[in-house]
């Protein structure tokens, strides 16, 4: 820009000198000439009138001499022409080779009795001259042309000084004009430097960029312009900021999946929940085809036929791994807008369903348990009544039998008052019904309930109970059932002579109940499962351990249901530590 406005000022510069230059030219030859014109005509009238007062009657005249004298008064060249168009004498020339002048145009002239100047280049001389001549006069006994020349040669030198200091000038100018370019250039480039850099500010997203131009024109005009296009720019980026904020946070408070996927199939849109359910990166799926942003993925096959579906698709994957997931697959189309009918690209929902899968194979699983435990006693129980009723049994053999039958029967009872409690557990909703409780007096009374069992099977016991015990936020009955239930397993699954260890101790603002004993203990691999229904480790060790499965289950959900936690610590061979935390 600098140095194009730099080429205009000298070209310019250049331009004016030229045109200057010409025309001073032509004023200074215009007015040259006229003035020689003028000496001209002055000059010939004053020749005429000496020659006509003092030569018109004399005899002898030599021309030469007159020519001579003349020119040294006048300053000019003197030429006498006969009227034959034959010069008689030259100032200048006294040798000149004599030409006819009778073609010349100022000799025509003065035959015509035309006082014209005439303006040529004399051919004899190597000059250019003009010429005045008048019509023929007497001169001594002779009629002669008197012609009276000067030559205007130095025109072309004056010209010629004149282009020197044209040029001296110019090349000053030029040397000015840069200087003052140079200057006013910077002047004029430094807020349109400000604008550039301000642009290029803006365009890597400093919207704050500010332009402070006083130029007073159009330069400033533009730069208030360009700020309150910066400050617009700024409010519908922040806009749009907030709009993707709000759409991001929708986004990914959505736990499933959600792809958008255009006409050809790319992702424009991709949340966390796809993250979170496939496991994988999303970083850079944006723009990626979605069969290449996926191709990794156990299920593509599915996802590739869900996309590819021209209508809505719906299908249920098992992603097998260490977990294994169960996740649902659905496509919608995209509509151009709210009324039309023109799809744009469809919308991917990936949806973790494993929980729900899981439920309903627990509720299948659970329906074919209890028919399992409910049908055992009760064939066992109906096998005995057959007999009792076929064989004739004695007396004794009368009674085992009807023992058997008693055992079966108390089993059914047990297993049908588990099922109950843990069916009202699942069904209450609320914990209302919960209320701040002190345990301290049941914890003795299941002891000392449980006490025969513990003796009998030759176990040492110990409790350790905290003086002034928190009260927790529960139902006495149902804490009864997590002590009891916690407590026969330890009997259950201990060894004569070991020993069993009741530790309940403020924790928080609740309690912590530890049940340690030093039995049998529970393989690494059951210990996540020990907790669900009908659950029961290796059934063959469980020989002469009669249960159901459902112990533990029960206080797992009481303890939920009193908004408590329960773990276990378990090494096979060892013992076991089952503690449970209660708030309240
Ligand atoms: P069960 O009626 O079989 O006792 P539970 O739900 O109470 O059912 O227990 C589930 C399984 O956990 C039991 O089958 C048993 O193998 C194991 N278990 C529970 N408590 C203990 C314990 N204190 N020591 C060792 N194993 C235990």
């Amino acid at each position: 820009m600098r140095r194009r406005i730099l080429i205009n000022y000298v070209v310019t510069l250049i331009l004016s000198a030229l045109i200057t230059g010409a025309l001073a030219f032509y004023f200074i030859e215009s007015s040259y000439l006229d003035s020689k014109e003028e000496k001209l005509k002055t000059n010939i009238n004053l020749i005429e009138g000496i020659l006509q007062d003092n030569y018109k009657s004399k005899t002898k005249v030599n021309f030469f001499r007159l020519a001579q004298d003349l020119s040294l008064k006048t300053n000019s060249r003197v030429t006498f022409i006969g009227i034959d168009g034959w010069p008689i004498a030259d100032s200048i020339n006294n040798s000149i080779i004599f030409d006819d002048h009778s073609y010349t145009p100022e000799f025509r002239n003065a035959i015509k009795g035309d006082r014209a100047v005439v303006k040529k280049y004399s051919e004899e001389i190597g000059k250019k001259y003009s010429y005045l001549s008048i019509p023929p006069i007497k001169v001594g006994d002779r009629d002669v042309i008197l012609r009276l020349g000067d030559s205007y040669d130095e025109v072309d030198h004056i010209v010629e000084e004149f282009v020197r200091y044209l040029v001296v000038a110019t090349f000053i100018g030029i040397l000015f004009a840069i200087t003052i370019s140079y200057v006013s250039v910077k002047e004029i480039v430094k807020p349109i430097k400000e604008l550039t850099i301000a642009s290029r500010q803006i365009s890597e997203g400093e919207f704050d960029k500010k332009i402070n131009v006083h130029t007073n024109d159009e330069i400033e005009e533009l730069s208030v312009s360009f700020n309150q296009m910066a400050t617009r720019l700024k409010e519908t980026i922040n806009q749009l900021k907030d709009a993707n904020a709000d759409l991001d946070a929708i986004l990914s408070s959505i736990n499933d999946g959600i792809i958008a996927l255009d006409k050809e199939n790319n992702i424009t849109l991709v949340n966390e929940g796809v993250k979170k359910i496939l496991d994988i990166d999303i970083k850079g799926m944006v723009g990626q085809n979605i069969i290449d942003a996926l191709r990794d993925i156990e299920c593509i096959g599915q996802i590739e036929e869900g996309v590819n579906s021209p209508d809505d698709f719906y299908t249920e994957i098992k992603i097998e791994g260490a977990d294994t997931k169960y996740v649902s697959l659905a496509t919608y189309p995209i509509m151009k807008d709210a009324r039309s009918n023109i799809k744009n690209g469809q919308l991917l929902i990936i949806r973790d369903i494993t929980s729900i899968v899981k439920a309903e194979n627990m509720r299948k699983n659970f329906v074919a348990n209890v028919s399992h435990e409910l049908r055992t006693p009760l064939t066992s129980i109906i096998g005995f009544v057959e007999t009792l009723r076929i064989k004739k049994l004695d007396e004794k053999n009368k009674e085992k039998v009807l023992d058997i039958i008693e055992l079966e029967t108390e089993k059914l009872k047990k297993l049908i008052n588990e099922l109950l409690i843990l069916s009202k557990i699942e069904s209450i909703k609320e914990v209302r019904d919960l209320s701040k409780v002190h345990i301290v007096d049941d914890v003795y009374e299941v002891l000392k309930l449980l006490e025969p069992q513990i003796k009998s099977n030759n176990i040492d016991f110990e409790l350790n109970i905290e003086d002034k015990l928190n009260p927790i936020n529960g139902d006495k009955d149902l804490f009864r059932r997590i002590l009891i239930n916690l407590v026969e397993n330890s009997i259950k699954y201990n060894n004569t002579g070991g020993y069993i260890k009741v530790n309940i101790s403020n924790y928080q603002k609740g309690i912590k109940l530890v049940v340690e004993d030093n039995g049998i203990g529970i393989p690494e691999e059951d210990l996540p499962s020990i907790f669900e229904r009908f659950y029961r480790v290796d059934k063959s060790r469980s020989i002469n351990r009669e249960g159901t499965g459902l112990g533990l289950a029960i206080v797992k959900h009481i303890v939920l249901y009193f908004g408590g936690s329960i773990e276990v610590d378990s090494k096979l061979g060892q013992g076991s530590r089952f503690t449970v935390k209660l708030p309240n």
